[in-house]
C-alpha cells in the first residue's frame, strides 16, 4: 500500500505530465496565432473583391463604409472612424475617390496606419464636366472600371500585402495571378462580342463619368455623360434632353 506522502508524490507527477501533454498539444495552435491575420481596411466595394480574392483565407477585409452607404454622399461617421483602430493596413483609391478616408485616418487613434495606394502607376485620364471644375480634382478617379487598370491595382494591392505579411507574399501573388487572368478572360470575351457586333460605330450616354475607363479600354468613346455632379443620378427630364435623347441618335 503506498503512503499518502507517496499518493500526494504519484499524483504531482500525474498532474505535472497532464499539464505538460497539454502545453505540448497547444504548442503548433499557439505557433500558428502567432503568425497574426492582416486585418485589411477598404474604402470602396470594388477594393473588397479585390483585396478578397488576393487573401482568400489568409486575412480579414474590413469595409470602412458600412453596407448601404453611398460612397459618392458619405461623411465619416465616429462610429466608423473607431474600427480603423483595429486595422493592420487601408487599401485606397487614392486618386480622388475615396478621399474622406484620409479625413477618417487623420481623426483616428492610428493616423500613422500604413495605406496602400492601388493607383500607383496606373495611368488616369483626366477629368472631365464637373468633376474636372471641382477643387483640385483633376483625374477621372474610376480606374476600377477598367479591366486593365483593375489588374494592375490587384497587382499593386498583393505586392504591398506580400511586404506586410512575408509568410504569405506567395499566396497572395498566386492569388492575383489566377484573378488577373479572370479578368483577362473576361476581357477578351467582350472584345470579340463586341467584334462581332453588325455595327461597331456605337454611340454611348452614360449616367456616370466612370464609365470613360470601361469604354476607352474597348475603343469606344462616351458621347454623353448626364450627370448633374459626381454620383448624382439625371432627373428623366434631363435623360430626355435633344443632345442625349437615344431615339434621335441615327
Ligand atoms: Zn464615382
Amino acid at each position: 500500500m503506498p503512503s499518502s506522502s507517496q499518493r500526494s508524490l504519484l499524483r504531482g507527477l500525474l498532474v505535472g505530465l497532464l499539464v505538460g501533454l497539454f502545453a505540448l498539444l497547444l504548442t503548433p495552435l499557439t505557433c500558428a496565432d502567432q503568425a497574426k491575420r492582416l486585418r485589411i481596411g477598404i474604402t470602396l466595394h470594388p477594393y473588397y473583391s479585390y483585396v478578397a480574392n488576393i487573401v482568400g483565407d489568409k486575412a480579414d477585409v474590413v469595409p470602412l463604409i458600412p453596407a448601404g452607404f453611398n460612397p459618392h454622399a458619405y461623411e465619416p461617421r465616429a462610429e466608423d472612424i473607431k474600427r480603423i483602430s483595429g486595422l493592420d493596413v487601408i487599401v485606397l483609391n487614392g486618386v480622388g475617390h475615396d478621399d474622406f478616408a484620409d479625413r477618417m485616418i487623420a481623426a483616428g487613434e492610428k493616423p500613422n496606419i500604413p495605406v496602400i495606394e492601388a493607383n500607383e502607376n496606373v495611368p488616369l485620364l483626366a477629368a472631365t464636366g464637373t468633376a474636372a471644375r471641382g477643387a483640385g480634382k483633376v483625374v477621372n478617379p474610376h480606374t476600377f472600371l477598367s479591366i486593365s487598370a483593375s489588374i494592375a491595382q490587384v497587382n499593386n494591392i498583393a505586392r504591398e500585402l506580400g511586404k506586410l505579411d512575408p509568410d504569405n507574399a506567395k499566396t497572395y501573388t498566386r492569388n492575383a495571378r489566377a484573378y488577373g487572368k479572370r479578368l483577362r478572360q473576361m476581357r477578351a470575351e467582350a472584345l470579340a462580342k463586341l467584334t462581332q457586333a453588325p455595327n461597331a460605330e456605337l454611340r454611348v450616354a452614360t449616367v456616370h463619368a466612370a464609365y470613360d475607363y470601361l469604354l476607352r479600354e474597348f475603343g469606344l468613346e462616351v458621347t454623353a455623360v448626364v450627370e448633374p455632379a459626381h454620383g448624382i443620378e439625371p432627373s428623366p427630364s434631363q435623360l430626355k434632353k435633344p443632345s442625349i435623347n437615344c431615339a434621335s441618335w441615327t
